[in-house]
């Protein structure tokens, strides 16, 4: 790419907020920015007859258009550009996924910085005594009485009192000015987040744990990694204490004054953990996550830009913070699919911080309980380094999984005898017990047992499911909502009934079978109000003897130490299903969700009720671990030339009629065959074909499928049909999207 710089170029090369695959130029406006033009400075610019805030790429003398017909730029935003490895990250992004530059900037750029907002923090003010108001007396003020208070207060805190905690003690503005007028206090401002690294200082407000020896192993090898690039596996059963090693891992680097950068799944940026990261640390914690406003997100990135946050704490998008001195990214579950975005740019932040990490020359580190099978193909063939926390820092061995044959048994809520007994039992014992159902609502559908009719929705190809609470028919793949019939629609009859379990049912079931103790159900309906979900963990947390029914948002991350018994209601949701990572995906929810029991002073046990107790993958994994299925799925994908050994691009493409998505995509697949038949790539085509689930919301969906061994031959591949399908005048009636590293089907 060129991208010379050149403090007073003929033309700018912008990057716009469009998905058009291309720059936009522009000529220069006048007076430039003080520092000369660059690549990364935000300018505003006319686009069409809207004015939008993009980025130069490009400094150049020459251009493919009329000079005299280029606008100028109106005006230049910046006086110095936007932080360089920010900017390859957002490069490297693009080229890898094949998305437009001007719409990767675009979502890797807080919100303010995108509207064109200056790149500076908030600050506030901090107070403190002059050399004159430390030597001076408060009786000198005289009647002043507040201000000599005043001057008392300061007096108390040498390093400064920030305005807001002078005021909440009911000083005013009068008496500060006072005593500033009178040479004894002056005010400076500072950014209201993040400090710099103290040098030298004690980094640490609490001791760390002394390590076992399997911890003791694993912080010294990585300490072996810290001045270099080394992706490092960390393989730790749940509560194996690898949270403790990354604690200790993060000391050593802010030691040496290096930022550390942290990404967890959505679900797993707790206040529990961020507590627990604030505790031990004396240096700033900066948390990105989705609950910030923009303001303090802008303040969190610049805070990470200008060195300020020494440890940054973030979800998925939080791989696009800059960082002055980067030391170490460390991504926890770093198996989970919340790393994955699933719409628009579809990138993966975890392989987004190996190259950031690779480019920045600092250590990676991947931890997991049920690592991907990417990753652990990385780490038998060396690439990775492999290690292993194989004990529970409690010293009970993680349960093992029980199969409990679901076939020919009656159920109450989704739970048959035995595990209802096995319930009554641990709820005596004084244990809490974790009901584990992926189905929220009250069942998957509504049937009529006259005729068969389901309750399906007519937007797309699925059923809706029963809610009670409030009553209703919801899909839940785009939300729309129905009163409950009373008379099936197709005959007539009043015998509908509610067809299998979901949380609801399994509540209401549950709280008549055990009246005396407290059932709590943890879903994305039950969370909805903020707050709800810390509220009830911590009524959990107390350690009363209670049932908890939740879905995936219980299985992960959550520390509940006194749950000793895990009920899975129904295992086989994974097993035959047509997505190749289905098994993979399940067998991970599995081991976390087993994972939930036995964490602290009791042992737990994990009852996982199935209809395919045989089912030979699930039998593995029962008796001998995520480990020995993982094998067993990678040499499947071996042999099947699935990824992690081939890699894939799936093309999606979507219309409200059918016959525009499969023409379009007919046609797609085509110009590639015949492309692919000219030269020698060896890229394999597979469709089109409709999607597991054709229609939703009424638009229908096809996909067609590029496989390849080498990934600059698929690379090659798909530049080729985005670039067909950029011209394509059919295309404009077709909503089509690339998805490179696809991590489902659907
Ligand atoms: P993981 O992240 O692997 O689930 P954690 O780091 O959260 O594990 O550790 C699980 C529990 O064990 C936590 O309560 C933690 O405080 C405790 N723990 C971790 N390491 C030690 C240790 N070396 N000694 C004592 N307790 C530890
Ligand atoms: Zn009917
Ligand atoms: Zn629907």
């Amino acid at each position: 790419m060129p991208s010379s710089i050149a403090s007073s170029p003929r033309i700018l090369g912008v990057a716009v907020p469009t998905p058009l695959r291309k720059l936009f130029d522009y000529r220069p406006c006048h007076p430039g920015p003080a520092s000369g033009w660059q690549p990364g400075l935000r300018v505003r610019v006319p686009l069409g007859r809207r004015e939008v805030v993009g980025i130069v790429i490009e400094c150049r003398d020459t251009t493919d258009f009329e000079f005299s017909a280029l606008k100028p730029v109106t005006a230049c935003l910046d006086s110095e550009p936007l932080p360089a490895d920010w900017l390859w990250l957002c490069h490297f992004t693009a080229r890898y996924y094949q998305h437009a530059l001007g719409d990767t900037l675009q979502q890797a750029l807080p919100v303010l910085l995108r509207q064109g907002r200056p790149l500076e923090a908030r600050t506030r003010e901090r107070w403190r005594l002059t050399a004159a108001g430390r030597d001076a007396d408060a009786a000198q003020l005289g009647r002043a009485r507040r201000q000599a208070a005043l001057l008392e207060l300061l007096r108390q805190h040498p390093r400064g009192v920030i305005g807001s905690v002078i005021s909440a003690q009911g000083f005013n503005r009068p008496q500060l000015k006072g005593l500033a007028e009178k040479g004894l206090a002056e005010c400076h401002e500072e950014p209201l987040t993040g400090s710099p690294i103290p040098p030298g200082g004690n980094l640490l407000a609490e001791p760390a744990l002394v390590l076992n020896r399997e911890q003791t192993t694993a912080l010294a090898e990585l300490h072996q990694e810290l001045d270099h690039y080394q992706a490092c596996l960390l393989q730790g059963v749940t509560g194996s204490g690898k949270t403790e090693v990354y604690l200790q891992l993060i000391e050593a680097v802010i030691a040496k004054g290096r930022q550390a950068l942290m990404l967890v799944p959505e679900i797993g940026l707790t206040p529990q953990t961020l507590a627990r990261f604030r505790r031990r640390f004396r240096v700033p914690v900066v948390a990105l996550h989705s609950g910030l406003t923009d303001a303090e997100r802008l303040d969190a990135w610049e805070a990470a830009r200008a060195g300020r946050a020494p440890i940054i704490i973030g979800t998925r998008s939080a791989v696009f913070t800059p960082l002055a001195r980067p030391g170490i990214i460390v991504i926890d579950e770093e198996h989970d699919n919340s790393f994955k975005q699933q719409e628009g740019l579809r990138y993966h932040a975890r392989d987004l911080a190996i190259a950031r990490a690779h480019r920045d020359d600092i250590p990676v580190v991947l931890g997991s309980a049920t690592p991907s099978l990417e990753s652990l193909v990385q780490a038998r063939s060396g690439h990775y380094r492999h290690l292993h926390l194989t004990r529970r820092t409690s010293h009970h061995a993680p349960a093992r999984l029980e199969l409990i044959d679901l076939r020919g048994r009656p159920t109450q809520g989704g739970l048959i005898p035995p595990s209802i007994d096995a319930i009554g039992s641990a709820l005596d014992g004084g244990g809490q017990v974790l009901v584990f159902i992926n189905r929220r609502g009250f069942a998957p559908t509504l049937a009529c047992h006259a005729c068969g009719w389901l309750a399906e929705c007519h937007h797309c190809d699925a059923r809706m499911t029963l809610h009670r609470q409030p009553p209703r028919l919801i899909c839940h793949h785009c939300e729309r909502q129905e009163r409950l019939p009373e008379i099936c629609p197709e005959c007539a009859s009043v015998d509908l009934r509610p067809l299998g379990t979901g949380t609801e049912r399994s509540e209401e079931s549950l709280t008549a079978l055990f009246p005396k103790v407290p059932v709590y159900r943890i879903d994305r309906d039950s969370t909805r109000r903020k707050d709800a979900f810390e509220h009830t963990l911590n009524e959990v947390r107390r350690g009363e003897p209670c049932l908890l029914i939740g879905t995936q948002m219980l299985a992960k991350g959550h520390h509940l130490p006194h749950v000793t018994l895990v009920v899975v209601v129904n295992a086989d949701a994974g097993l035959y299903a047509s997505d190749f990572r289905a098994l993979e995906h399940s067998a991970q929810l599995l081991i976390q969700v087993a994972g939930r029991a036995g964490r602290a002073e009791r042992p737990g046990r994990v009852l996982v009720q199935t209809l395919h107790p045989d089912d030979p993958h699930l039998r593995l994994l029962a008796e001998s671990g995520y480990d020995a299925l993982a094998e067993t799925l990678l040499e499947e994908r071996r042999i099947a030339a699935l990824p992690p050994y081939r890699y894939m691009a799936l093309l999606r493409f979507e219309s409200p009629r059918e016959s525009d998505a499969a023409s379009l995509a007919g046609a797609a697949a085509g110009a590639l065959r015949t492309w692919l038949g000219q030269r020698d790539l060896a890229v394999n085509c597979l469709g089109p074909a409709p999607a597991p689930m054709e229609r939703r919301q009424n638009r229908y969906h096809m996909h067609l499928m590029l496989s390849a061994a080498k990934r600059s031959a698929l690379h090659v591949a798909t530049a080729f049909i985005i670039d067909w399908l950029e011209r394509s005048s059919e295309a404009r009636r077709v909503r089509w999207s690339i998805d490179i590293d696809p991590q489902t089907l659907s």
